[in-house]
């Protein structure tokens, strides 16, 4: 069998980061090893490695699974009624209930939340007041660090367990696990793929400028869900607060595919039938495709794969309305497809690595949208707001 190594010698993007070598390794040989880019990789340390392939077989690379060929998954837009939770998350705060739903019964929830440092980095919830750190989207590569190490631990020791992650993670999870558990519930989301730690860092200490961040919100909701905005809160009372996705750097670079993963641009993982429970989503298009559950305060999509995560889902007390897959899915292509690199993600990188000139001047530069397309876009964000002009424009235009 091919090794790791051999498989990113071969090329770089065939390796998700997802640290299932890493948690599999029975004598620890493996590290983790930021790259110029920014993305993690693993380096096996030869004096340590004792050639059993453990590393290789883990990897949802190398031995990938075909892709499930099953039914198209039940499909539901859902709201969690209550305001308070739902500003506080990235979509309809979906999360949220299927997290209380697990701690209720004595269970832990795993997910991805920030460190002290502000990095990304998957960590375990075992109350409300931990729940809180893993809520909302982070647009980051998160570290997965020894959590499917712990996750089979809890899992052994019978109680209930909520694992969400990126797609890749999810899978690379079962695969550790290499057998099925009742008490996992499995969890992943349309993923567009994740951006670079060390972009992320960088842009953080520009625009932090020394001041000391007291939260971090992606997806800040004081003015409306569909418009992504980044928020810094400051612990001396200040903040920062974009107006919208096109005001702030680096969710504009993000949302071009400027500098996300190499491996998410050939994502295997991306299709209708997972090997999760339940797949979480924004629900965008929502106003077209069932006007009833948009009220511009966030609604989720929610895909279901297993007779467990429907079970999970019906008992889940939120607003829900069946919809079909096909509809749901015309404005979010990562369910299956991958994103397509930014052509300019190439020249962000090498003057990223050169470090000659500061974040935000990269980004600008690389970001920026030629004017037949800025006016298209303002067109069609001033179509959204007079009823049935956005299916009509697409008629016209045949898509
Ligand atoms: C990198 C990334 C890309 C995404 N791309 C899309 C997309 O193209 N289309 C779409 O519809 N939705 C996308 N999502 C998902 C979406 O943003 C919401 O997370 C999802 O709708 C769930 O929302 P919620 O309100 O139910 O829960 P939230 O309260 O928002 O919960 C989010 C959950 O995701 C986990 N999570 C957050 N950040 C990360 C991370 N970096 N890595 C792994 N797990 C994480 C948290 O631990 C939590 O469990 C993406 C999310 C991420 C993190």
């Amino acid at each position: 069998m091919i090794t790791i190594e051999k498989m990113i010698q071969e090329n770089r993007a065939n390796c998700v980061g997802c640290y299932g070598c890493y948690n599999i390794c029975p004598k620890k040989a493996i590290v983790m090893k930021e790259d110029e880019e920014g993305f993690r990789y693993p380096i096996v340390q030869q004096e340590k490695c004792i050639q059993c392939e453990a590393c290789s077989h883990v990897c949802p690379v190398i031995d990938s699974i075909p892709e499930a060929k099953g039914e198209t998954p039940d499909t539901y837009a859902a709201i969690n009624e209550d305001w308070n939770i739902r500003r506080e998350s990235s979509s309809g705060g979906i999360f949220y209930l299927l997290a209380n739903y697990v701690l209720k019964q004595g269970g832990i929830v795993y997910g991805a939340g920030f460190d002290e440092q502000w990095e990304v980095v998957h960590q375990a919830a075992e109350n409300q007041a931990m729940l809180a750190n893993l809520r909302v989207s982070k647009y980051v590569q998160s570290r997965i660090e020894d959590t499917y190490y712990k996750v089979k631990k809890t899992l052994e020791s019978d109680r209930q367990v909520l694992f969400v992650g990126t797609p890749c993670q999810c899978v690379a999870l079962k695969r550790y696990l290499k057998k099925e558990y009742a008490n996992l519930i499995l969890v992943d989301f349309i993923c567009h793929g994740v951006p670079s730690p060390k972009v992320w860092r960088r842009y953080r200490t520009w625009r932090t400028k020394g001041k000391e961040i007291e939260r971090i919100s992606f997806r800040n909701k004081n003015l409306s869900w569909e418009r992504y905005l980044l928020l810094f809160s400051f612990k001396n009372n200040n903040k920062y607060l974009a107006e919208d996705l096109n005001h702030d750097l680096y969710l504009k670079g993000f949302l071009q595919n400027l500098y996300l993963r190499p491996s998410c641009h050939q994502c295997k993982f991306c299709h209708k039938n997972r090997p999760t429970d339940l797949t979480l989503a924004d629900f965008w298009g929502v106003q077209d495709v069932l006007p009833e559950m948009y009220d511009r305060k966030g609604t989720s999509l929610v895909f279901i794969h297993s007779a467990k995560g429907k079970k999970i889902f019906e008992s889940l007390p939120a607003k829900k309305m069946k919809t079909e897959f096909n509809k749901a899915i015309q404005y979010n292509p990562s369910m299956v497809s991958p994103a397509v690199p930014s052509k300019n993600r190439q020249r962000f990188f090498d003057e990223f690595i050169a470090g000659q000139q500061s974040i935000d001047q990269i980004i600008k530069e690389n970001t920026k949208i030629p004017l037949v397309q800025q006016v298209k876009g303002i067109l069609y964000r001033v179509l959204h707001h007079i009823p049935g002009a956005v299916w009509t424009y697409r008629k016209v235009r045949g898509k």
